[in-house]
């Protein structure tokens, strides 16, 4: 039976525009090897050029023609002529917070052949996934400024949870657990020094909890967390955390697994109530953006990520293995992994290995 989905590909800014070509192409290799599937992409070109011909980031439409879509690949906002909370809120966090992606999910893993910088540590130890709450917390968009400019003026960021925002999440990540085989989870908090909602994050996390006996659970606290990552990686299996924490905890994870350029993840509506976002964690890169060098493999397993949400977990599988052949053999890898491969010649090697050739 012939499938079709339908993606929105947003490039955004900078290597976003980059490697979200590069994902594209590799979704027409996958669909040119398997006859039933194909893919409608179209593509948004919103984002700081946009913003400084029209004064906002995307359309006022956008986010309801984004909405017809099965999923969305999503590439980067943020451009050194606009500032960064105006491209983040006006782009990335407009539509993961307008579509209720609450469930952010970051797997970490050390792909074949990639060293990270953990002396001795094996993929098998460094296998993680972060969850990251995506809707609410210090994120929430709450909060103003007064007395602007006066010696007077006061700021404020008013981090925001609710029962059902951290119930859900917590829930998520529980499930999230039993579907790996080691069955573990780590709660990370800060309710030493957050004294509110941070305690109710603690107590919300040990209520859901005791509806998965079969979960091994742990709570860290955010600080320790950093070192318990870099010293006792295989200690952890899944791991949930606020936006902020889960947020600092996975760049780190994505320097542990080598390369913040190989680290995916998925904005996800867990309910499908609206499309889930898939995106490298990865920025703009200003350093490198216009030269060619991005690293695609990020983009790639996102896409990845996108195909196994879309219920094609045997093209998501393809994909992995082609990024982990071409990994593995070590030949074509940008700069940032040790090599000197263009984004071009990464994204042809991984459509050869999806092709079964080798290049
Ligand atoms: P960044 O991720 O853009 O870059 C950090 C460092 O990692 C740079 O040295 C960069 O060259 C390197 N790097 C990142 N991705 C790479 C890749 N694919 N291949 C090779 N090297 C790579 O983070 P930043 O510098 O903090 O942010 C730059 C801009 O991107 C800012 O405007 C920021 O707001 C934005 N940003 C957007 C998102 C998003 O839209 N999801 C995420 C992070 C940062
Ligand atoms: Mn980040």
């Amino acid at each position: 039976m012939s499938r079709t989905h339908r993606i929105a590909a947003v490039p955004g800014d900078g290597i976003g525009i980059e490697v979200i070509e590069a994902g594209l192409e590799v979704l027409d290799a996958l669909a040119a090897a398997e006859p039933d599937l194909a893919f409608e992409v179209e593509r948004f070109p919103w984002g700081s050029d946009y913003y400084l011909e029209h004064g906002v980031m995307m359309p006022d439409d956008g986010f309801a023609r984004l909405r017809a879509f099965d999923a969305i690949l999503f590439g980067s906002a943020g451009d050194p002529r606009v500032p960064d909370h105006l491209t983040l809120w006006g782009l990335r966090l407009a539509i993961c917070q307008g579509m209720d992606q609450y469930a952010n999910v970051r797997p970490t893993r050390l792909l074949p052949g990639i060293e990270g910088p953990l002396k001795g540590v094996t993929a098998a130890e460094l296998d993680w996934v972060i969850v990251r709450e995506n809707s609410e917390g210090e994120y929430a968009g709450a909060g103003g400024r007064v007395h602007q400019g006066f010696d007077h003026e006061v700021g404020l960021d008013v981090s925001i949870m609710t029962r059902k925002g951290v119930e859900r999440i917590i829930r998520f990540a529980f499930e999230l657990a039993r579907s790996r085989p080691r069955k573990k989870l780590t709660v990370v908090t800060k309710s030493n020094a957050q004294r509110h909602a941070m305690v109710m994050w603690d107590e919300i996390a040990a209520m859901v909890q005791a509806d998965y006996p079969d979960i091994e659970t742990d709570k860290m606290l955010v600080d320790a967390m950093t070192t318990r990552m870099v010293l006792k990686p295989a200690s952890l299996d899944v791991i949930v955390a606020t936006n902020l924490h889960a947020d600092i905890l996975s760049d780190l994870a994505a320097a542990l697994s080598g390369s913040l350029g190989i680290a995916p993840t998925g904005n996800l509506n867990p309910e499908r109530d609206f499309p889930s976002m898939f995106e490298p964690i990865h920025g703009s890169a200003f350093d490198i953006m216009g030269k060619g060098i991005a690293n695609p493999i990020g983009t790639f397993w996102s896409t990845a990520m996108l195909l196994d949400h879309l219920g094609e977990e045997a093209a998501a599988g393809r994909l992995m293995n082609a990024i982990e052949v071409v990994t593995g053999r070590g030949e074509v890898l940008t700069a940032d992994l040790g090599g000197s491969a263009t984004t071009a010649e990464v994204t042809e090697a991984v459509c050869a290995a999806l092709a079964g050739s080798n290049v």
